[in-house]
């Protein structure tokens, strides 16, 4: 039984597939907008989304897993103005949109492999589908949902009866309280363009022809195109940060219900941001930190996957490098608790019954919203503990993801094995001074003895 927060219903919910015969799930997440590197922040999202998958995985179901690459149309403003990012870059980079759009398709699909995502079934990108959103849009407009002004055709949010209950909006309370400013002839403050046009100054790089004339799609329209496509609607949990939950993912809502008379999604799951101490990681503050920034300063990426997993994914993550340094150090003790318990090839100190209970209390953690901080802490009084096997541990990174299985175990030398005999049979003669020697020599070549009260004990390290 996974229990997931739905912030549709503001509730904890048990999770049940919308095809209950079949297991499976259908699963849409936002993507990047490819106009440039996803930041540690944009990719903390991705490893949550990820995480959802391993869990789903490891309830057996068969996760049908859809996402997006934005690569026209997202506007650098709310209010659907500015300039579009993709056209912008291509500018600044004197690229193409065409070839910035690959650029940062390519390197963001390598920052998700060094944070051991594993890819979506099914990548999907908004200029492969204007056919698709062209319809939807005119389905819509069929329907009596648009109108056209100067710079488009939008969205008439007014006829959506509970327009933004997913942010629990308040129409009212949103005109007063906004500071976006308006395109002039919007009716609402919240509608949206579905179709924009073409500027008459200049020739944009992407544009098609339409119904409407020569444009391209709004940034709203597409995830709901392509989900409808690929998953079809209602399917069953829709991802993304804080940050697309009233406008975006709202305005999703809105088309669906509109075109179709169906929700969208059963379950809508949204991560917390990562910020600094001093607020948000923004390109605009130009505070930003790439997964190449990590790899640089010889931290493994996947030091930041185990930060992430410390923090639930619904609270905020303050990121700082000491904070990341200590996630390091602790994923490095993890390695080398788990190298040692692979070369000590024995048996835990659990039986068969208890290792039933301890997978089924990992269980209990990792269904129960997500919560691997507690997933975490449980793994490591195991170890402490000395009570999992080294099978158990692989099992549990199925859902965790830090490349355990790629640990190798530690190689003792048949010289250094050796030694540690001879020290012993010094320390049982009571020759204190013949045995300090003898660790001395086998600290010199990189190994420890630890005494334990099974005899002595030696690791890799001094
Ligand atoms: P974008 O490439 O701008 O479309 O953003 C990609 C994803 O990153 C979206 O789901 C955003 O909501 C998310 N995102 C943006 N900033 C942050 C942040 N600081 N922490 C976590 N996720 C973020
Ligand atoms: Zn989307």
């Amino acid at each position: 039984m996974i229990k997931l927060y739905n912030t549709l219903t503001r509730k904890k919910q048990i999770f049940k597939p919308v095809k209950k015969t079949r297991n499976e799930v259908g699963f849409y997440s936002c993507g990047p907008t490819v106009y440039w590197y996803a930041h540690i922040g944009n990719l903390r999202t991705y490893i949550f989304n990820d995480l959802l998958k391993r869990v789903l995985e490891y309830n057996r179901y068969k996760v049908k897993h859809v996402m997006n690459l934005t690569d026209v149309g997202h506007l650098t403003s709310d209010a659907d103005e500015g300039e579009d990012k993709m056209e912008k870059a291509a500018q600044k980079e004197k690229k193409t949109a065409w070839q910035i759009a690959e650029f940062y398709a390519q390197a963001f699909k390598k920052d998700i492999k060094a944070l051991n995502i594993k890819e979506p079934g099914q990548w999907v990108k908004a200029t492969d589908h204007i056919k698709e959103q062209i319809a939807l849009i005119r389905i819509l407009e069929k329907k009596g949902y648009t109108y056209r002004i100067k710079d488009g055709i939008y969205f008439d949010t007014s006829k959506i009866k509970d327009y933004g209950k997913l942010a629990g909006l308040k129409k009212r309370k949103l005109k007063a309280g906004a500071r976006v400013k308006i395109t002039e002839g919007k009716k609402n403050i919240t509608d949206f363009a579905l179709w924009k046009f073409s500027p008459k100054e200049f020739k944009r790089q992407m544009e098609w022809d339409s119904p409407w004339g020569i444009g391209f799609p709004g940034w709203h329209t597409e995830c709901i195109a392509m989900a409808e496509k690929y998953l079809g609607i209602p399917f069953d949990i829709h991802t993304g940060a804080i940050d697309l939950i009233p406008i975006h993912h709202t305005n999703e809502i809105a088309q669906a219900q509109a075109a179709f008379g169906k929700k969208m999604a059963n379950f809508w799951l949204h991560g917390e941001h990562l910020i600094l101490e001093h607020g948000k990681m923004a390109k605009s503050e130009g505070n930003i930190i790439l997964i190449d920034d990590l790899i640089k300063k010889q931290i493994n990426p996947l030091s930041y996957r185990y930060l992430c997993l410390q923090a639930h994914y619904r609270s905020k993550l303050t990121f700082s490098w000491e904070s990341l340094k200590s996630a390091q150090n602790a994923l490095n003790n993890l390695y080398e608790k788990i190298a040692e318990i692979k070369s000590k090839n024995k048996m835990p100190k659990s039986d068969r019954s208890e290792r039933f209970w301890h997978r089924d209390k990992f269980l209990s953690y990792i269904n129960d919203d997500l919560n691997t901080p507690k997933a975490l802490a449980f793994i490591w009084k195991l170890i402490k503990e000395d009570k999992i096997s080294y099978e158990l541990l692989l099992e549990f990174d199925r859902v965790l993801g830090l490349d355990l299985d790629k640990i190798k175990e530690i190689k003792i030398p048949a010289g250094i094995k050796e030694l540690a005999e001879k020290r012993e049979k010094y320390r049982k003669e009571k020759n204190w001074e013949k045995a300090d020697q003898i660790r001395k020599e086998i600290e010199k070549l990189g190994f420890k003895v630890e005494d334990t009260s099974q005899g002595a004990d030696i690791k890799k390290g001094c």
